[in-house]
């Protein structure tokens, strides 16, 4: 099995490169580039939650404890609460994150349950679609995409390493199978798993068109302001 170290790096790598054809591809500025490299970076230690009290869950955590409160921060500022309920709200999220969490994971995630499959993947992929309100809707999608292929790239390297290289050809281990996958051994955890993917998929979707319409607002009133440019005030005319 791969460890933590090589996790991070092939997920940095495949970060690096995703944020990079995007910005040569155009369209996506390269903060955003940078933004969704980091995060497809980090994505590569989710799967690995579970695997108990260790470095990949106390960093996952405290790192999401931090970032999360600071993605939905513009989102917070549409409700226009004040500084103060702004600084309370995130020091709540962050609690949350680091303690709640860590509690759950410790109590009910299995090693290479559903922590390893693909709808967990879709789970990563929604919750930073949501976090992330992006006036853009292009962006909002490679982000979250971004956090997806992270997630996948984990999984993918799980299942090389379970291939090994033998005298007489390829030899499978055991683990072989058990981090791609679809369902797990356990009915309460997929149940779980999925209605998770439709709750989020269905929030995620009621968001979206809600950002797609205003974004197509934004568009129109662009284009309006384009076609009828400020009349220049009128010069004052003198007569002599
Ligand atoms: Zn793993």
């Amino acid at each position: 099995m791969p460890g933590f170290r090589e996790h991070i790096t092939g997920s940095t790598i495949v970060g690096i490169g995703y944020g990079a054809a995007a910005w040569y591809v155009g369209e996506v500025p390269p903060l955003t580039c940078l933004l969704g490299a980091g995060l497809c970076s980090v994505s590569g230690m989710l799967p690995d939650l579970d695997s108990g009290p260790g470095i990949p869950m106390r960093e996952s955590v405290a790192f999401a404890a931090a970032v999360v409160p600071v993605m939905l921060l513009p989102r917070l500022e549409n409700f226009g609460l004040p500084t103060e309920a702004l600084i309370l709200v995130c020091g709540v999220i962050y609690l949350t994150i680091r303690f709640g969490v860590t509690y759950l994971l410790k109590e009910f995630a299995v090693h290479r349950g559903m922590f390893h499959s693909i709808p967990a993947a879709a789970i990563a992929g929604l919750t930073a679609f949501l976090a992330f309100a992006s006036q853009e809707p292009m962006h909002r999608y490679f982000v979250a995409s971004a956090v997806v292929l992270g997630f996948l790239t984990h999984l993918i390297m799980d299942e090389i390493w379970s291939v090994k290289l033998g005298m007489f050809g390829p030899k499978i281990k055991k683990s072989f199978g058990t981090a791609v996958k679809f369902l797990g051994n356990e009915a309460w955890a997929n149940i779980v798993t999925y209605l998770l993917v439709v709750i989020l998929g269905a929030l995620a979707a009621s968001d979206a068109s809600v950002t797609e319409r205003l974004s197509v607002v934004r568009q129109q009133v662009e284009q309006a302001s384009r076609q009828y440019p400020n009349t220049p005030p009128l010069q004052p005319i003198y007569r002599r």
